[in-house]
């Protein structure tokens, strides 16, 4: 499916598709979000796909560092003591699951493939806490929160999967978010050297744009935070692999490091009513 319209705030962009990381992205006139308009089909997630990023390695550097970033996101919300079931969207090969369960939460998931309940499994998360499948599959627990990490870009037609979703949320709930986003200072310094530019994230969003798109859906933002992940070179060395295979044995040794590159975290509660801005297709 085509994507014409910005995905975020719904204007038709006005000039030249721009050619970033290996796809053409276009450029929101309004808004300032990329897209790829080829790109609003779910990207065929298998478990080769899981492979290349690791998430199938439950015992490595790369998943202890992944366990210690989802136990740093999920204080985002135990400081402010959410009441009630927790909602994954893309749920990371159930390590933030399994981490948000090692906190005390009462934790759920969401994957658009089965491919994703044996590595579930594997990281000690009961199956019986993932939906696979379309949206329609989610038990409705009238969820306090819902996350997204790192998958909100990999969504398409990002509106119409908010309103399905919002079906099973509580009306008051919370809305966790890191995802890479464009309007960045290390988009605008590496231009289309940018990591993010990857097949399956077909969108990035800016502040504006990102804002436009849940305050129309009565989401209204309590805050901005830098999402600061524990990152290993072994992680480094595969991400560099996908993009530049010559490139990963420059990226040695074992050390861990806290930072991020491109992503932002955004907290959001929903008030229960659309309240500005334009919905977008
Ligand atoms: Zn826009």
């Amino acid at each position: 499916m085509t994507q014409v319209e910005c995905p975020a705030c719904g204007s038709l962009p006005t000039g030249p598709m721009r050619r970033r990381g290996g796809g053409l992205y276009n450029h929101c006139p309004a808004c300032a979000t990329q897209w790829r308009p080829e790109g609003a089909t779910f990207h065929n997630y298998n478990s080769d796909y899981f492979h290349n990023r690791a998430h199938n390695d439950t015992d490595s550097s790369v998943s202890r560092a992944k366990l210690q970033t989802f136990r740093r996101f999920w204080r985002t919300i135990t400081s402010t003591e959410p009441s009630g079931p927790i909602l994954e969207i893309g749920c990371s090969a159930g390590l933030a699951l399994r981490a948000g369960l090692e906190a005390g939460l009462d934790v759920y998931g969401f994957d658009v493939t089965k491919d994703i309940l044996p590595l579930v499994q594997a990281n000690g998360v009961g199956p019986e806490r993932v939906a696979v499948g379309n949206l329609a599959d989610i038990p409705n627990r009238n969820y306090a929160v819902c996350a997204f990490f790192d998958s909100f870009e990999h969504v398409p037609e990002p509106g119409p999967f908010l309103d399905r979703l919002a079906e099973v949320l509580a009306p008051d709930c919370l809305l966790l978010m890191v995802l890479p986003m464009a309007d960045t200072l290390s988009n605008h310094l590496l231009g289309g050297l940018w990591p993010h530019y990857l097949p399956d994230h077909w969108v990035h969003y800016t502040k504006k744009g990102l804002t436009t798109l849940l305050n129309a859906r009565g989401f209204t933002l309590k805050h901005w935070f830098y999402p600061a992940k524990k990152v290993p070179a072994q992680m480094v060395r595969r991400h560099v692999a996908m993009r530049w295979p010559w490139a990963a044995k420059l990226v040695c040794g074992n050390a861990s490091l806290w930072f991020n590159i491109g992503e932002r975290g955004s907290l959001w509660k929903r008030t229960g009513r659309p309240f500005s801005g334009t919905p977008a297709k």
